[in-house]
């Protein structure tokens, strides 16, 4: 073990019972001591984490998986993942700041943002972080300036129009300025190490990862011919998180590993990285969300004789949590975050057409609605799965002034895999890979008085 993960960082679950569980426990605690403090309570399974890291290892044997922080910077995931020997990926001054603060060293860091402030460079270049990422030539005679040792990484465009966030638009080099920026690299001294590309999150065609792969030997080649000594290929980020993905991550890695095998074949000598972020994070946190408020709202304006309890309505229930907090995918990624009940109803329990808004005072802050519910009451919890990507703003988890706690957690089986980094020995299938390093959400619906437990690192 590395050091950056310890036992007291996380509640061990034990056999027979689950994360959930644990939700449970902290959400009956929290409605009689802390209700109208805190808004969301997230469970993060780790061990779902560690999973995700020997599903990457085993479909993607020869990438190098560094984790980009943005996605979720909270300090239990830094440290299991450190612990696992990714690099990080960091697009600020905070995140650099932020995996240095847990003990990683500088060169298992990439300041993967092209556009930088120069506060930001001159904080790599005092750091010792030198592998840089660039697509323009503005940010290539700001490194001349602040950082003259890096190590630059040119970023390209990717096709990814059909992708659910166009990172082209505003990121990534076109093939036909490659060459322009490659030979300016070369007259002002810069060593240009490497190609990066990210092809947006939510990509629904592996077949782009491909075409970039192609388009980055390319521009290897452009580099070879100009004096550059390039050995690095970064993949970028954009594998799915959770199990409803359009495309699977075994299809994609499939791709990526026959485009790889004919662009960079093995023993070509340049070291292959990929920057993931809602890959690890996503299925691993489950947040509980209180009602504040609720009310009922006719559908539509019945006459007075309709007016009765029969009339069309949706119940509007209140969050404290919406659209600009925790559930930003609502606008971003166009998801409808459905939720599960704590309490599960009953065969016979009506349901009523419902929408969840969240805390702010305008039309915009809503989180889900058409949703078929029973009576709910203010004080009930809601449930949400897959909320571990992008619900966090990094600043508010730096500054300690989240509205939300977050408890670590992992199975036995997990910490000593992770102990070991290896797998169990019956787990070695591809198939199967770490079902059992996760906290047992398979058996949710069993309310097991189980194991007592240590709550322990909330932050
Ligand atoms: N790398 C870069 C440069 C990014 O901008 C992002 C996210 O926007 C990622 C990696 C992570 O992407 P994802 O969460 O889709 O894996």
């Amino acid at each position: 073990m590395a050091g950056y993960l310890s036992e007291s960082d996380f509640v061990m679950v034990e056999e027979g019972f689950s994360t959930r569980d644990l939700l449970e426990e902290l959400t009956l605690g929290a409605s009689q001591a802390t209700t109208g403090k805190v808004a969301a309570f997230f469970v993060a399974d780790l061990g779902a984490v560690v999973r995700k890291h020997f599903c990457f290892l085993e479909y993607l044997p020869r990438v190098r998986p560094f984790y980009a922080v943005k996605c979720n910077s909270s300090l239990g995931v830094l440290k299991v993942l450190a612990e696992l020997g990714l690099g990080f990926s960091c697009a600020n001054k905070a995140e650099m700041e932020l995996v240095q603060h847990i003990g990683v060293p500088a060169s298992k860091i990439i300041c993967a943002n092209p556009c930088k402030q120069i506060a930001q460079i001159k904080y790599a270049a005092k750091h010792g972080v030198r592998l840089l990422s660039f697509d323009n030539e503005v940010e290539l005679a700001k490194v001349v300036k602040s950082h003259p040792s890096a190590k630059m990484v040119l970023c390209i465009a990717t096709q990814d129009s059909h992708s659910l966030s166009h990172l082209s638009l505003r990121f990534g080099a076109s093939l036909k300025s490659c060459r322009h920026l490659l030979e300016n690299a070369k007259k002002s001294h810069v060593e240009v190490v490497g190609v990066s590309f990210h092809i947006g999150s939510g990509c629904p065609d592996p077949q782009a990862y491909a075409q970039s792969i192609a388009d980055a030997r390319l521009v290897f080649q452009m580099g070879a011919e100009l004096g550059h000594t390039m050995n690095i290929l970064d993949l970028g980020g954009g594998f799915p998180g959770s199990e409803g993905a359009k495309v699977r991550f075994e299809e994609i890695a499939s791709v990526i590993n026959s485009a790889l095998d004919l662009y960079f074949p093995e023993g070509c000598g340049v070291d292959i990285l990929a920057e993931l972020g809602r890959y690890y994070v996503t299925s691993a946190f489950t947040v509980a969300v209180s009602i504040v408020a609720k009310k009922e709202v006719l559908l539509d304006q019945p006459s007075k004789e309709e007016e009765t309890s029969s009339a069309p309505k949706t119940i509007v229930y209140h969050l404290d949590e919406g659209v600009y907090g925790i559930f930003n995918s609502v606008l971003f990624d166009n998801t409808c975050p459905t939720p599960t009940l704590q309490k599960k109803p009953s065969v016979d329990q009506p349901l009523y057409n419902s929408s969840l808004w969240g805390p702010a005072v305008d039309g915009c802050d809503r989180v889900a609605e058409g949703l078929w519910l029973p009576q709910l009451h203010v004080g009930d919890w809601l449930v949400f799965d897959n909320m571990g990507a992008y619900t966090m703003d990094t600043k508010s988890l730096l500054r300690g002034t989240q509205a939300y706690r977050i408890t670590y957690a992992m199975s036995r089986l997990a910490w000593e895999a992770l102990r070991r980094q290896l797998l169990p020995a019956d787990d070695q299938d591809a198939e199967d890979v770490c079902k059992p390093l996760s906290c047992g959400w398979e058996i949710t619906d069993t309310l097991c008085v189980g194991p007592v437990f240590t709550p322990a690192s909330i932050m």
